[in-house]
Order: C-alpha cells, then structure tokens, then sequence
C-alpha cells in the first residue's frame, strides 16, 4: 500500500467512526481495527500496531463509551481546553473525535528522535554516507548538497566509493548538473586517502558542509564495514548518515541495527518512498531503532528529497496539510484573551490581515516563539526573516486586498504594484500568497469552526 493510500484508509476508518450516532466501544474496535489493517499492510511492525491500539483505548475512557455518551463528551475527554485546541478538536470532530489520539500515536510510531549533530551553516562540517549498493546514497548525497545549496550553504561532494566502477562519473555528473564543486580520483585506490585528500581541500576553500560518498555493497559484509570504519576514522566526519532503500520495508529495523553497530550513525535518510508499498514499514522500523531519520527520498530528481519530521508528515498522510503544527503554534503564541476575538473573526474567513496580526504575535515571543516542533530547530533566524518579509509584502497591500476572504483579488497589475512597494520582486509575493492560501485552505477545513458561537461553552 502506498503512503497517499495509507492515508485515504485511516481517513475513510475515522470518517465512519466520526458518521456514528454513538460511539460505544464495538464502533471504537472497529475503526482502531481498520486503521490497524492498513498499517499492517503498509508493512507496519505488529508490535508497534498493537501498542497503538491499547495506547489508543486507554486514552479514551471505554466506560464513558459503552455509557453512550455523545461525541462531545469524548472530544472534552481528550483533553485539551483552550479555546484554540477546541477548535482543532472541532476540526478533528469532522474526522473523528477520537483522531487526536490517533494521531498522536501514528506520530509516536514514526518519532524517531533527533540527530546525534546538526551541521551549522559557516562552519566547516563533515558528513559522510554509508548504505548498500543501490539504495540511493549517491543521488541523496546530492540532493542533500543541492537542499543546503539553496539554503545558501557552500557544500562539496567527495567521492570516496572505488569499488563500484562509475560512481566517480556518477557522483561527478549529478555535482556538476547542480554546480556543486567535487574531488575524487580514476586512478587512487584507496578510499580513505581520497576523502582525506577531498576533505582537506574543500576545507581549505572554506565549504561548511563536505559530504563523504562511500562504497556500498550488494549486501551487508565484513569488508563493507571495514571500509566504512577505515574512512570514518580517516576523516573524522562530525556526522555519519546511513541511507536506506525503503523497499525492504520491515527488514529495515536490522539493517539499521547493523550499521549502527559498525559506525556511529547519527542520522537517516530514507529513499524511494514514492510508490513503495513499505514505505510507512521502513519509516516505522528505522524509528523503533531510535535512529533519526532526517530526510526522505521522493524521487529520482534532486529536489525530490523532504525533510522528515513526524508530525507534519502525519499530518499529511491524513490531509490535514500542516494543520497540526499551525494549531500549535497558534495556540501558543494567541494570548489567551485574544483567542475568542480571533476565532469570531475567523468564522467570517481567514484573511491576510489575520494572517499579519498572527505573525505580529509570532515576532512578539521573540525566539521562543520560534522554536516549536513546526519549526526545525536551527533555523528559527531563517523562520523570523521569512516571517518579516512576508509582513513587509503585506505592508504595501490595500484594506481592501488585506480583507479579502480569498486571492481573486490578486491581479498581475496589483502584485506588480505590491512587489515595488515592498521593494520585493512579483515571484516572492507571489510565494507569499501561496503560503497564505495553503494556512487559509487548512482553516477552512475545520468544519466545526462556523458553529462556533452557536456552541460557547464547549
Ligand atoms: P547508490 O548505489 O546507493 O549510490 O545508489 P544510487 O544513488 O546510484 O541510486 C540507485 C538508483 O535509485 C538510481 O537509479 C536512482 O535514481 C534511484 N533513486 C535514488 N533515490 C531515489 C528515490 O528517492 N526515489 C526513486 N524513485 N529512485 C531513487
């Protein structure tokens, strides 16, 4: 089963629990039940389903529920009381009053905890991978070079494989589509004095981020881990990433394990999730190793690579967008007597001036503010600046634009006046726009949002 189908399946179960008059617990078995389904095909460790299910039932009170008491009731039980999580719970009540829970345990299962070390921009680090033969390593130390190229990082490649003939043409030709400087040699032999030898140089040239190919091998084996050993300790890399061909499915937790034990893995990339049945399997065994998957594989071309973080992952795979993270971050930068004015003005559309005043609050918790989950630590600078240029954009915009329920508005001739008022170009107030109509769209998805003042004291 693919991920998008994963999806649709744990949405159709939540949305016929959520269609039930009452929800007793013969209703609750058989939702938690198809949603087990789908994740056992979707090649989900037993155990990790199972645990999901008893998680599930103890957070939601079963005597309540052979009691028959309503939905609402049930929704309260969850827990979360301000006013802005009910509305996500509103919002969760047109899935399922129970999708809260669920949610938070399909994020468990894919938790993986963070990186042994976060590589920072201006100074000099150095990451090398290690995989088996044909898992992607290649391709994703590309991608990974080419995502923090964009980010304004100076990244280099070297390749250290000599054991597979054309991994040097290889990794040569991606570096070069992609205009990322390389070192690697038709004519050494040896792996370990070709990445000190690449390392050195790019450090001279001042790169903060030198990424270190290794050889794979078609399966896991003494000399493999050997190599990997010897150029580990060569080059001393400040991180080792070990990428992984989701195919294999639950099969990875051991090949995890594996290389774990034979150098020190501080974090995963797991490739090939487009179209895999396993995905959601190799995603859930790498985490129950413990082991922080940082990036997944989406595709064969360079940007077709995301950064992998649970929530928003989940989020998605139940078509919710982002919504997840935004609630949080809402709920916890609205001040909380602020909350009902918002959510009044809210029953009326999100507009772009709501969408102002919430980065106005975003800005006013200075960094913390910056630092949830929904925002990738390390980058709460980037976030902050992202987040001016987008009120600077708004500043330019009429009352009229600034008020408007949607972007019909928009125009070429008012992005164009728009652009030169805020002294930014048409395309990044045309991203602006995107960014809004993507949060808006997530708004309106709550259906419970337009009774809200019909239902006070919920
Ligand atoms: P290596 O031997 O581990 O270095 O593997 P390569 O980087 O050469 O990749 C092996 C094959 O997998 C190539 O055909 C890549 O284009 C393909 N590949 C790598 N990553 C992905 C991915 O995320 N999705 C898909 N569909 N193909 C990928």
């Amino acid at each position: 089963m693919v991920l998008a189908q994963l999806g649709g399946s744990i949405s159709r179960a939540l949305q016929q629990m959520s269609n039930a008059t009452v929800i007793d617990e013969k209703v609750l078995n058989e939702c938690l039940n198809e949603i087990s389904r789908a994740l056992l095909q979707s090649d989900v460790q037993f155990k990790l389903v199972r645990d999901m299910q008893t998680n599930i039932k103890k957070i939601v009170n079963l005597d309540d529920l052979a009691a028959g008491h309503n939905k609402r009731k049930i929704i309260q039980q969850i827990g979360v009381d301000k006013v802005l999580g009910q509305t996500v719970l509103l919002y969760w009540e047109g899935v399922s009053p129970n999708g809260v829970a669920i949610f938070n345990e399909l994020c468990k299962i894919l938790d993986p905890g963070k990186p042994s070390f976060t590589p920072k921009k201006g100074k000099t680090s150095v990451i090398m991978f290690v995989g088996l033969q044909g898992c992607g390593k290649t391709t994703s130390c590309t991608k990974y070079a080419y995502y923090h190229q964009k980010k304004g990082w100076k990244p280099a490649l070297v390749c250290a494989d000599t054991f597979r003939a054309g991994a040097f043409d290889q990794l040569k030709q991606n570096a070069t589509k992609a205009k990322i400087p390389f070192y690697g040699s038709y004519m050494e032999s040896d792996p370990a004095t070709i990445a000190v030898e690449g390392v050195e140089r790019f450090k001279k040239e001042n790169c903060d981020l030198i990424i270190v190919d290794t050889s794979g091998r078609h399966k896991q084996e003494a000399a493999l881990f050997e190599e990997m050993r010897q150029v580990s300790e060569a080059t001393k890399p400040d991180l080792v990433i070990f990428v992984m061909d989701s195919s294999i499915g639950q099969a990875a937790f051991d090949q995890a394990q594996a290389f774990k034990k034979s150098v020190s893995v501080g974090a995963v990339i797991v490739t090939k999730m487009d179209g895999h049945a396993k995905g959601g399997g190799a995603l859930s065994a790498v985490a129950a190793t413990k082991s922080p998957v940082i990036f997944i594989g989406t595709g064969e071309h360079m940007d077709e690579f995301e950064v992998f973080d649970a929530k928003p992952f989940v989020s998605r795979l139940l078509g919710m967008g982002d919504l997840s993270g935004f609630m949080d971050k809402l709920q916890d930068v609205v001040p909380m007597d602020q909350q009902p004015e918002l959510l009044e003005k809210l029953s009326e559309g999100f507009t772009l001036r709501i969408l102002y005043e919430q980065y106005q609050n975003l800005l006013k918790m200075g960094p913390i503010g910056f630092s949830s989950e929904l925002m990738p630590q390390g980058r709460e600078n980037e976030n902050q600046a992202k987040i001016k240029r987008c009120m600077t954009i708004m500043d330019s915009m009429t009352n009229e634009e600034l008020d408007s329920v949607n972007t019909k508005l928009m125009n070429e001739s008012r992005m164009m006046r728009i652009a030169r008022g805020s002294g930014r170009t048409v395309r990044e107030v045309m991203e602006m726009l995107e960014e809004y109509k993507r949060i808006a769209k997530a708004w309106s998805k709550m259906k419970g949002l337009q009774n809200l003042r019909r239902r006070p004291n919920m």
